[in-house]
């Protein structure tokens, strides 16, 4: 039995929707004070209104992860509600595909600066409450895309994933004498709205290689969160673990047939 995570405090970035939205709702039915980050305040507060009718605590924030003020007022929103940033889940992130004959530098730039700026401003604005507190667990939404695997169109997002991971290794070095701890969660395929909007004949490809012939739910992802949160993971520091229903396993096509 896991200790109860009750009134620790959250910041969940990107969650009006998709993973994001469902570490958020986790957190609330795990009892945690949960503060709901997207650009788009309407989304988060619908995110906000359905943990609270499901009994939980939570607020709605809107901020733009690439913005370092808007990262700053984030951190003042929960501290000024919940008093304390216990725990950040920095989600946030963009998957706009692009070749490479075709990527420009503007496309190049929006999605490093989304996925792996943002994830450093996130947890700069974050640090200095986990520091005086000298308790602190972030998780990272990195992907098995970059770190793992590779996929046409997406050498930019690739890039920002396994950016992420190379930045958590040195942040929890730096990190762990002040009691906090820096993992990432690597989702394979989720069926999210992002995701969604990739297509339906992706998709299917995707199901078809994927060895629990699935795509993840959000749920997954949150669990293996909430596990990284907890207080039984006070000692893993600097680790990923993948969510993919064996996507990285096959060694060829061969592998996965009946
Ligand atoms: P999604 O359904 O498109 O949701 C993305 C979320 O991020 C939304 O809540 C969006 O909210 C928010 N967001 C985007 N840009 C933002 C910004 N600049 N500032 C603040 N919030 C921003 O995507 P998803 O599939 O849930 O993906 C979430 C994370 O999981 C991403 O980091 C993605 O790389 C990772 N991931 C996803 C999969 C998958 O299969 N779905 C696999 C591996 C990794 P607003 O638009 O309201 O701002």
């Amino acid at each position: 039995m896991f200790t109860s995570l009750k009134g620790r405090s959250v910041i969940v970035t990107g969650s009006s929707r998709g993973i994001g939205r469902g570490i958020a709702l986790r957190f609330g039915a795990a009892g945690c004070d949960v503060l709901v980050v997207s650009r788009r305040l309407d989304e988060a507060n619908a995110v906000a209104a359905q943990i609270l009718a499901e009994g939980g605590s939570a607020r709605a924030a809107e901020a733009d992860v690439t913005r370092p003020k808007d990262m700053q007022a984030m951190a003042k929103a929960a501290l000024d509600s919940f008093g304390a940033i216990d725990i950040l889940c920095a989600n946030a992130g963009i998957f706009p595909a692009a070749k490479l004959d075709a990527m420009t530098e503007a496309d190049f730039d929006l999605v490093l600066g989304t996925n792996l700026k943002g994830t450093f401003l996130s947890v700069s604005a974050c640090l200095p409450a986990m520091k005086a507190k000298g308790f602190g667990r972030i998780i990272l939404t990195s992907s098995i895309t970059g770190p793992v695997t590779g996929f046409p169109g997406w050498s930019h997002y690739g890039a920002s994933k396994a950016g992420q991971l190379g930045f958590m290794r040195t942040a929890a070095i730096e990190l762990a004498p002040f009691g906090i701890t820096v993992n990432a969660v690597l989702p394979g395929n989720i069926a999210s709205e992002g995701l969604a909007a990739v297509g339906e004949e992706y998709m299917r490809s995707m199901v078809a290689s994927v060895p629990m012939r699935r795509l993840g739910s959000v749920a997954d992802v949150a669990h293996a969160a909430l596990f990284f949160a907890s207080e039984e993971a006070a000692y893993i520091t600097g680790q990923s673990l993948v969510i993919d229903g064996g996507q990285i396993l096959p060694e060829s096509l061969a592998a996965l047939k009946d």
